[in-house]
């Protein structure tokens, strides 16, 4: 298995029977020259020390990993520790991969990266990657996301990307995916579709797990140097799966390291009102590859919900199936309401309020360490901080 599973994707971007490139002909070459120039410049030692120095001096890097000891001792059962993610430049693990994107676009020669946004924290990371790095950007949000996410939006406008406003159907992420391909494929020799997770089409998931695995390899040693051992539980939300498969990579091999990946259950796996993809999700393919989907008979994609709006995406990274279906990893399901407790029980225990996409990992350790003894140790990726969800959070609590 360990062989496998360091060896995936195989050459054409298959995990199993999940990933591969389901995408016309015309865009199938264009992905194999990303592939091949990604496979050839990543492994030349000036890409590789630039975004090392960025990474340093840039994000922040390393990122602490850091012992909850009150959480620990408030629980009593095993000990918590967070991989914080959430001190990065721009709040949150994204910009460890568009940092990677905005780079290989650059040594591409590419004239314009562009990228669609929900809640718009790809965009701003992707702004911020883009500014450094000097390239054009151009993110496409619907206008009922502008309306919510003004910061965000002034902020990608103060970066100086390209904000297109989208009108069509329900002005909301789906639409915005949609006409930012549009304008995508007007031009894709030129342009650089800058994915914000493990998924769309080969190369995007290896790629995007690649810039993320530094996460899981500082963790590796971090808790190395701190406890002579590794942990005996990862633990991460899943969106699209990108912070989860950053922290999970460098510990595959690692037989006895338990993996869980947190869904959001958002208002019940009972209602139709949530993003449990792998929990609850069927075989299929969206966004250009094969993976697990929530999708109606027709193989439409049902509209999903979860109170963070990182995590309410109706695919799932191929490599998250293929490590399900092996039992490698573990998925469950966190619902709102654990949620907005653990986001609530971190901020006042620990100082440290975390984005609610990160709480429902938070949410999870808290139920699996009271179950445990304090010999044992669970590591979450704290995968961004919670500024952005402070407003909504106070107010939907009536603080
Ligand atoms: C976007 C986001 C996520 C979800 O994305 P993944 O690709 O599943 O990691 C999780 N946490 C935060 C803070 C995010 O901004």
């Amino acid at each position: 298995m360990s062989v496998q599973l360091g060896e995936m994707p195989d050459s054409e971007g298959y995990f199993g029977e999940y990933g591969g490139q389901i995408i016309p002909p015309e865009l199938k070459k264009i992905m194999d020259d990303i592939n091949d120039s990604y496979e050839e410049v990543t492994r030349t030692a000036a890409f590789q020390e630039e975004l090392t120095a960025l990474y340093t001096d840039y994000v922040g890097r390393p990122s602490p990993l850091y012992y909850a000891r009150r959480l620990s001792e408030k629980i009593g059962g095993a000990r918590i520790y967070l991989k914080r993610e959430d001190l990065n430049h721009t709040g949150a693990h994204k910009i460890n991969h568009c940092l990677g994107e905005a780079l290989l676009a650059k040594h591409m020669g590419k004239t314009k990266v562009l990228a669609e946004t929900g809640a718009g924290q790809h965009g701003v990371a992707l702004a911020t990657a883009c500014a450094l790095v000097d390239i054009p950007c151009e993110i496409h949000m619907g206008e009922v996301d502008i309306k919510k996410e003004h910061p965000n939006v002034t902020k990608m406008k103060i970066l100086g990307c390209t904000l297109v406003p989208v009108t069509r159907g329900t002005r909301t992420l789906k639409d915005a995916v949609d006409s930012a391909f549009e304008e995508y494929l007007k031009d894709p020799v030129s342009f650089f579709y800058a994915i914000g997770s493990v998924v769309g089409p080969h190369p995007f998931p290896k790629m995007v797990r690649d810039f993320q695995r530094i996460v899981g390899q500082e963790a590796r040693e971090q808790f190395l140097a701190k406890e002579g051992c590794l942990p005996d539980t990862l633990l991460a939300c899943v969106g699209g799966g990108s912070n989860a498969m950053g922290l999970f990579t460098a510990f595959l091999e690692d037989e006895h390291v338990a993996m869980i990946g947190v869904e959001p259950a958002g208002r019940g796996l009972d209602t139709p009102d949530h993003a449990a993809t792998l929990t609850l999700g069927s075989k299929g393919a969206l966004h250009g590859f094969k993976c697990y989907n929530l999708q109606d008979e027709a193989g439409e994609p049902l509209p999903v919900y979860s109170i963070a709006s990182g995590l309410d995406y109706p695919a799932v990274g191929p490599q998250h199936c293929y490590l399900k279906d092996i039992s490698r990893v573990r998925y469950v399901a966190v619902d709102d309401k654990a949620c907005l407790d653990a986001f609530m029980t971190l901020s006042r225990l620990e100082g440290i309020i975390p984005a609610l996409e990160s709480a429902h990992a938070v949410a999870y350790a808290m139920q699996l360490a009271g179950e445990q003894s304090s010999d044992k140790s669970i590591l979450i990726n704290l995968s961004g901080r919670g500024d952005k969800d402070a407003d909504f959070v106070a107010e939907h609590l009536g603080l």
